[in-house]
């Protein structure tokens, strides 16, 4: 391997990942290391300690055999089974991120498939062969990086010499390694040879990115996709690995490299290794924290809390700290991104918040309505985005943070000593920010007691404000709604027959006069529209009917009449009108020509 993969190394907006902590000593709030991850190689250089620790963990802990591969038991038992019983494929693909084993596993089937024992999935690993091959040194282990040797002529070279017979074992094995980076001319060239490759062969292919593969090229491969390997996985990894190496380690602190690591284990390895060196010889929570720079993301807990406290000066002595440690803003507002992102997931999906021991994206989904998440939301994305414009970067971030805090649950003002967790939860601030909102039942009691506090995923929506809606009222608020096209003549003909709350959804039923407007496309705008007047989820029922009274459209064309047999009563009274017209005998009004003046908006 060796080689730097596009878009997985480290930039500043992935550092911000590790501002993510909450709590001295506490574990992580979040689980959203799940891409972008500064690599190993990243992370600030060791101490001149690190040098006195002879351990490069990864090196020395890498898997010799299938068993020993941390995390993979799919792909290691479909290998297995096929190597037992014989059954050889010529070319094989191994899928998967960075350090996940693709390389591991590829020098594992070469030591099965060449070992002198026989082909078997246990390769004996004494023979010369296992020995040769695990120390790099196999005539016919061919290992290549197609990062560095991509072109057409580099491959036809290797493919000139897999023509000739192995010299020491049964299979000449090529490994090309990051093989999405071959040219297209290269992959051409390979394409003959995979097909009918000579019978001692064997192509072992290993790549991050199988989506720029050609097809042409997959469809002769058996793949095999390695998974990233769950920060459980890699924790009990680590801390066996260390027991081996009689190294004392903190399991908060293994808990933060297995995140750290985002699914590598190689990554979780080499940070190990640095922790080691930070730590002086054992593996604490403070040098991890000081090492991933998890104090920062302590301190960004922190000014989140505040925010869901609707506390200003608090939030800006939070803000001031975070500069203080050195926190870029970009990455700040990156990391808070995230944070809302996680709370409007719990509030929406009630998915079990197991990453969240400390209950921070709790306290966030239950302070904050779904509403309210995903304004700050959609505020940290744009200050993030408006920062190069801001005149300087604080200026910026203090703007974004002052935005932030400008929208308030009702709550905060009224209560903000309130108790964090035993709240039920409402969408309140839903109401402070929606103009037309019914504000007459703005008092209506609480259904639902407060929760406990263990129960953070409880629904968020569970106790709306109960709303109504009458016929005659519709008309009106058809107006009001936000809707266009088909949506608006909808909600502008359609009569309105009965309303009923019904605790987590209102229940309404029209009539319509036209079949084709109860469209679903429709019906499902005009269900957005009512949901944002009534502050929670709407159905509608339709049913077409004749003449649909009290819509907004009946009253329109009603005015209209009205309008116009003034305007026609006008005209006829008028004493000119009524000269003209006994001047000339025969005279007669054109039937239609007669406009009412607008006076306001019609149609
Ligand atoms: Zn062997």
């Amino acid at each position: 391997m060796g080689v730097g993969i596009p878009g997985q190394v480290g930039n500043e907006a992935a550092k911000a990942e590790f501002l993510k902590c909450r709590g001295s000593g506490s574990p992580l709030i979040l689980n959203p290391m799940t891409d972008a991850l500064f690599s190993a190689d990243e992370l600030p250089a060791a101490n001149p300690m690190g040098q006195s620790s002879p351990v490069v963990l990864a090196r020395k802990w890498r898997p010799k055999k299938f068993a020993q591969v941390v995390g993979q038991s799919h792909v290691v038992n479909a290998l297995s089974h096929a190597l037992d019983a014989q059954r050889l494929h010529h070319a094989y693909l191994l899928t998967g991120t960075r350090g996940t084993g693709k390389t591991t596993l590829a020098r594992i089937i070469a030591k099965a498939l060449n070992c002198e024992q026989g082909i078997r999935s246990e390769p004996c690993g004494v023979c010369s062969a296992c020995t040769q091959i695990d120390g790099g040194r196999f005539v016919d282990y061919i290992e290549i990086d197609a990062a560095s040797n991509r072109g057409v002529g580099e491959i036809q070279q290797l493919l000139e010499q897999a023509q000739f017979a192995p010299t020491a074992g049964r299979f000449k094995v090529y490994v090309i390694d990051e093989v999405h980076m071959l040219s297209k001319h290269a992959f051409n060239a390979m394409l003959k040879t995979l097909e009918e490759p000579p019978a001692d062969v064997k192509f072992l292919l290993a790549t991050t990115d199988p989506q720029q593969i050609p097809v042409t090229v997959l469809s002769r491969c058996l793949q095999f996709n390695l998974k990233n390997v769950p920060p459980d996985t890699l924790q009990s990894h680590l801390a066996w690995v260390l027991e081996q190496e009689g190294i004392g380690a903190d399991l908060e602190a293994l808990h933060w490299i297995a995140l750290a690591a985002s699914g590598s284990v190689r990554d979780g390895l080499s940070l190990t290794d640095q922790a080691i060196a930070y730590g002086a010889g054992s593996v604490t929570a403070e040098a991890v924290q000081a090492m991933l720079g998890l104090v920062q993301r302590e301190l960004l807990a922190k000014l989140l809390h505040t925010i869901a406290d609707h506390d200003p000066q608090a939030a800006f002595a939070a803000l001031e700290e975070l500069l203080t440690a050195g926190a870029s803003a970009d990455a700040m507002l990156a990391d808070m991104a995230k944070w809302f992102h996680q709370a409007a997931t719990l509030a929406t999906l009630k998915i079990d918040a197991h990453n969240d021991p400390t209950g921070t994206v709790a306290v966030l989904a239950q302070k904050l309505s779904p509403e309210l998440l995903q304004l700050n939301y959609q505020i940290t994305v744009l200050g993030r985005r408006d920062l190069p414009l801001a005149p300087d970067e604080r200026t910026g971030l203090e703007m974004t943070l002052l935005r932030l805090l400008a929208f308030q649950p009702e709550s905060a003002s009224s209560a903000p000593s309130a108790s964090s967790s035993g709240r039920a939860p409402e969408a309140r601030a839903s109401a402070s920010l929606r103009a037309q909102a019914p504000r007459t039942e703005a008092r209506a009691p609480r259904a639902t007691p407060p929760a406990p506090a263990a129960a953070s995923a409880a629904p968020v929506m569970s106790a709306p404000k109960s709303v109504s809606l009458t016929p005659a009222q519709w008309p009106t608020v058809s107006r009001s709604l936000a809707v266009s096209g088909l949506a608006k003549q909808f909600v502008q003909q359609a009569q309105l027959i009965a309303c009923e709350d019904a605790g987590r959804t209102v229940n309404c039923r029209f009539r319509v006069t036209i079949p084709a407007l109860t469209e679903t496309a429709i019906i499902a705008k005009a269900q957005d529209a009512l949901a944002t007047y009534f502050g929670k989820p709407c159905r509608i029922e339709t049913e077409v009917g004749e003449a649909a009274t009290m819509t907004a459209a009946a009253e329109d064309a009603d005015a209209a009449t009205k309008a116009q047999e003034e305007a026609e009563r006008v005209i006829h009274s008028d004493p000119i009108v009524q000269s003209v017209l006994k001047e000339f005998s025969g005279a007669t009004i054109v039937p239609g020509s007669i406009r009412p003046v607008k006076k306001g908006s019609s149609s």
